[in-house]
């Protein structure tokens, strides 16, 4: 059976656990490094993406992620997920895990819209998407091995590479299970390549 994780250090975890299991998969709340070996492919959830870093350096994750995407094995991150897969982020010195090739803005949308709801077209997965966007980053700049899948207001709110997904949106919030169902597609699609 295909089994998912969700990073269960900090974050909206619960809703992403639920539209795993009601796209038919196994999900598994992901709070030691060794979990990492018992599934197929990771969430990296919303939070707050600077405690989530801390907390991925103290409960030994950070190499431990890295490897698992170097292994081929997919992750998704949403809203703070997103800013740690990105390479590079504007403003800061550092970046997080850099797995998609991306320039990420934080906090985005500005103080007054702070989160907001956008009706939205995802390439390859559908439209008419209810995006919830909660103090929301973007993707300022894309790598030309970066497929962007939304763009909202001219921003890119929805990219791929290979076998990573970001959205700036949380697709978990709504009934709509959509974005997820495709992530599991590509987990289903790697575990065939790796079997
Ligand atoms: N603004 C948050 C950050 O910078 C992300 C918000 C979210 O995940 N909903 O980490």
């Amino acid at each position: 059976m295909i089994t998912i994780g969700v990073l269960a250090l900090q974050g909206a975890v619960r809703e992403h656990i639920r539209s795993i299991e009601a796209c038919g998969a196994k999900a598994v709340e992901v709070k030691r490094v060794e979990q990492l070996e018992e599934i197929n492919g990771i969430i990296l959830p919303g939070g707050e993406s600077t405690t989530m870093r801390r907390l991925i350096d103290s409960y030994g994750f950070f190499p431990a992620l890295k490897e698992f995407g170097r292994q081929g094995k997919p992750v998704f991150g949403t809203c703070a997920g997103l800013i740690l897969m990105a390479s590079e982020i504007d403003g800061q010195d550092n970046a997080h895990l850099g797995l998609m090739n991306m320039k990420v803005a934080r906090n985005a949308f500005g103080r007054q819209v702070a989160s907001f709801e956008a009706d939205l077209e995802v390439s390859h997965i559908g439209d008419a998407f209810n995006a919830v966007f909660i103090r929301a980053p973007y993707v300022l700049e894309a790598g030309p091995e970066v497929e962007v899948l939304a763009t909202y207001q001219d921003r890119i709110v929805a990219a791929k590479q290979g076998h990573y997904l970001c959205t700036a949106f949380h697709p978990e919030l709504t009934d709509d299970n959509r974005v997820i169902a495709h992530f599991v597609t590509m987990v289903e699609a790697s575990m065939k390549a790796t079997a």
